[in-house]
């Protein structure tokens, strides 16, 4: 079940920049930064009670983000839903014909595992699916 918008991503060129203007926007500063080597991205996290805004710059210039950057300049890149059991809405959705991106799911940013659904499955749209990793005792 999908239980609530985790966050926004939204690509950016320069995550300092980035941050300055997102912090005046939302009155309070990035709670955490954070690379994920994997993706190429670089990241900045600010907390709207449950929702998060994400900021994503690329680290390489192949990254997907400085790809999406390229072709459609800065802006919002995709949203999150947090689910609480990613593999049974990842059989649910393309059984139902939505299309998953390759390779996922697998560890992203904050502690998550994620997953994709292709933006021509979704209106246009890139979905992200992504799920607490719980800590092991
Ligand atoms: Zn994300």
């Amino acid at each position: 079940m999908l239980t609530n918008i985790e966050h926004i991503g939204i690509a950016v060129k320069n995550r300092h920049d980035a941050e300055s203007l997102y912090a005046k926007l939302l009155d309070r500063l990035p709670y955490k930064q954070e690379a994920v080597a994997s993706e190429k991205v670089i990241t900045s996290f600010f907390k709207i009670n449950d929702t998060k805004i994400e900021l994503l710059q690329a680290t390489e210039e192949d990254s997907a983000i400085a790809k999406f950057i390229e072709k459609r300049g800065e802006g919002i890149h995709h949203i999150a839903f947090e689910t609480d059991d990613i593999e049974a809405e990842i059989m649910r959705l393309v059984k139902d014909g939505f299309e998953l991106l390759k390779g996922f799911p697998k560890q992203g940013a904050d502690n998550k595992m994620v997953a994709f659904l292709h933006p021509k499955s979704t209106s246009g749209v890139l979905v992200e699916l992504c799920m607490e990793i719980k800590k092991q005792n």
